[in-house]
C-alpha cells in the first residue's frame, strides 16, 4: 500500500479541477503524484498563488519520500540513488534501480585505466526489451599520491560520461579529485568520524554527495548528523560489508535496519539510499573466479537488502549477469507486468507459405518463445496479441485471450496480407479455445506444443501450408 492515500494528498490541492496540470481532476493529479507520475510543481496554481502556501507546504511533507534521492553525476547517465516508500517491493512498487559502479584505481597505468572506465560505460546487455547497463565508476586512491589520483580523475572525466565516484579517506586526496570537475556531482567516499569535519565542509562547498562510514549503526548516524550540521544536504549510507563467513549476515542487517528506521519509523537521520561494496570479496581470495562469484552473492544478498548502490570489481559477465537480471526483476513495477507490442513478427526470412504462431505480450513468454524459434533457425511470423501482459494461461483464465482478441489481432496485424495459408498454430497451453478461434475467425487452428523449445521440431514435423496437413 502507498504511505500517502490519494484522499490525502488530494485535501492539500486547491481543489478546483481546473486541469492545468494535464490532469482531468485534483483527485487525478493526487494519484499521479503518489505515483511520481507528476511532481507537485505541475499544479501551477498551487505553487504560484500565495493563498495555497500552507497547503503546499504540506503536500510537499506528504510526498516526500522517507529515502531521500540523492544524484550522481549529470546529463543522460547520472543516476538517481534511493527514493524509496516502502520495504518490500509488493506494498507498491520500487522505484529507482540499485545502481552498480565498477572500480579503477590510481595505481593502474593510464590505458588500463581508462579501458576499464570505457568497458564499464558500454556495457550493455538486452533481456525482455530492456538492455541491462552498469552505472559508474567507483576510482580508489590507491597509490596515495594526489597528483596521480588527480590524473586518474581526469582520464576517467574525460573518457566518459558516466558519474563517478571519489574513494579515500584523506580529504585532501578527496579536494584534488573533486577539483577535477566538480560540475560532474562526483560522490564523495567517504566521510568517518574522523574526517568528518573537513568531508563535511569539501561537500557543503561544492554541493556534492557524501558517503557516510560506519559500521556501528550508532556512529553511522552521529556522522550524518554531522554531514547535515555541515550543510550537506545530500547524504549515503555505508554500513560496511563484509564477506560470507565474516559478517555478511549482520551487515545485512544493519542495511535492513537502517531501511527501516527511515520507511518505519520516520527517522530522517537514516532516510538516505544506503549503499554495499562487495567488492570485499577480493580481499582474501586469490582466486579470480571464486573471489568474482563470492562478489556476486554479496551484492545479490545487498540488493535484496535495500542497497541503493553496489561497487563491484568483476567485470565478468557470469558474474554481472546474474546481479543484473535479480535487479531487473525486482525493479520492474509489479502493478505493470513487462510488455511488448502486440503486433506481427518476423522470425526469419519468412514468405506466404511460412507458419504463423500465437502467442501472447507477457515478455517473458515473448522473449521465451521467440529464442526457441529463433535457435531452431524457423522461418516464420509471431503474431504477439494484446492480452495486457499476462502469460496464456492467466490471460485465458482473465478472459483477455479469446476468440474475438485473436480475431482483431489477425485483422489489425495484416497478417493475411503476408500468407496465403489460413492456419495459425496457437500454444498447447490455448488448446481449450482452439474452436472458439475457429469459428470467430475462420482461420484453421493447429495447436502447438506446450513449451516452446519443442516449437521447431513440431514445425518440421508437422507443417504444411497447403490442405488439411499440419493439424
Ligand atoms: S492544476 Fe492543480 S488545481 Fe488544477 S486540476 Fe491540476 S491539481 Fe487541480
Amino acid at each position: 500500500m502507498p504511505r500517502v492515500s490519494p484522499l490525502e494528498v488530494y485535501r492539500n490541492l486547491p481543489g478546483t479541477n481546473c486541469g492545468e496540470c494535464g490532469e482531468g481532476t485534483c483527485m487525478a493529479f493526487a494519484s499521479a503524484l503518489i505515483e511520481r507520475r507528476k511532481s507537485y510543481e505541475d499544479c501551477k496554481p498551487l505553487v504560484t498563488e500565495p493563498k495555497y502556501a500552507e497547503k503546499l507546504e504540506k503536500l510537499i511533507e506528504l510526498v516526500t519520500p522517507p529515502v531521500k534521492e540523492v544524484v550522481v553525476g549529470t546529463g543522460e547517465r547520472a543516476c538517481v540513488l534511493g527514493g524509496e516508500e516502502v520495504m518490500y517491493r509488493h506494498e507498491l512498487t520500487f522505484f529507482n534501480p540499485t545502481a552498480v559502479f565498477i572500480d579503477v584505481s590510481d595505481d593502474m597505468g593510464e590505458e588500463e585505466l581508462v579501458k576499464r572506465a570505457k568497458a564499464v560505460e558500454e556495457f550493455g546487455m538486452e533481456r525482455m526489451g530492456q538492455v541491462l547497463r552498469l552505472q559508474g565508476v567507483a576510482i580508489r586512491a590507491k597509490s596515495g599520491d594526489d597528483a596521480r589520483f588527480g590524473e586518474a580523475v581526469l582520464a576517467v572525466a574525460e573518457s566518459t560520461s558516466l558519474p563517478y565516484m571519489l574513494c579515500s579517506t584523506q580529504p585532501e586526496m578527496i579536494e584534488v579529485g573533486v577539483e577535477v570537475a566538480p560540475e560532474r556531482r562526483p560522490l564523495i567516499y567517504a566521510a568517518t568520524s574522523e574526517n568528518v569535519e573537513e568531508m563535511g565542509e569539501l561537500g557543503a562547498r561544492y554541493s556534492l554527495p557524501v558517503v557516510a562510514s560506519d559500521a556501528s549503526p550508532q556512529r553511522l548516524l552521529e556522522i550524518v548528523s554531522r554531514l547535515r550540521s555541515a550543510g550537506v544536504e545530500d547524504i549515503v549510507l555505508d554500513p560496511g560489508t563484509a564477506p560470507p563467513g565474516r559478517g555478511l549476515g549482520r551487515c545485512l542487517e544493519r542495511m535492513a535496519a537502517l531501511r527501516r528506521l527511515a520507511i518505519e519509523r520516520g527517522q530522517r537521520l537514516a532516510g538516505y539510499p544506503i549503499m554495499g561494496t562487495p567488492m570485499v570479496a577480493w580481499l582474501d581470495e586469490e582466486d579470480e573466479v571464486r573471489a568474482a562469484v563470492k562478489e556476486c552473492i554479496i551484492a545479490s544478498a545487498q540488493l535484496l537488502r535495500h542497497a541503493d548502490l553496489l561497487v563491484l570489481h568483476s567485470l565478468e559477465m557470469f558474474s554481472l549477469l546474474p546481479l543484473l537480471t535479480l535487479r531487473q526483476n525486482i525493479y520492474t513495477d509489479p502493478r505493470v507486468p513487462i510488455q511488448v507490442d502486440a503486433k506481427l513478427y518476423e522470425i526469419g526470412k519468412p514468405d506466404e507459405k511460412s507458419p504463423v504462431l500465437l502467442t501472447t505480450n507477457f515478455a517473458l513468454t515473448y522473449y521465451t518463445v521467440a529464442s526457441d524459434i529463433e535457435a531452431g533457425k524457423v522461418n516464420c511470423y509471431l503474431l504477439v496479441v494484446d492480452t495486457e501482459g499476462l502469460a496464456v494461461e492467466p490471460a485465458m483464465a482473465g478472459a483477455k485471450l479469446t476468440g474475438s482478441v485473436v480475431k482483431e489481432a489477425i485483422d489489425t496485424s495484416g497478417v493475411a496480407k503476408k500468407v496465403r495459408h489460413r492456419k495459425l498454430i496457437i500454444p498447447g497451453m490455448a488448446a481449450r479455445i482452439s474452436g472458439e478461434i475457429e469459428d470467430v475467425t475462420g482461420w484453421k487452428v493447429i495447436v502447438g506444443p506446450v513449451d516452446s523449445s519443442r516449437i521447431p521440431a513440431f514445425i518440421q514435423e508437422k507443417w504444411s501450408p497447403n490442405g488439411d496437413s499440419g493439424g
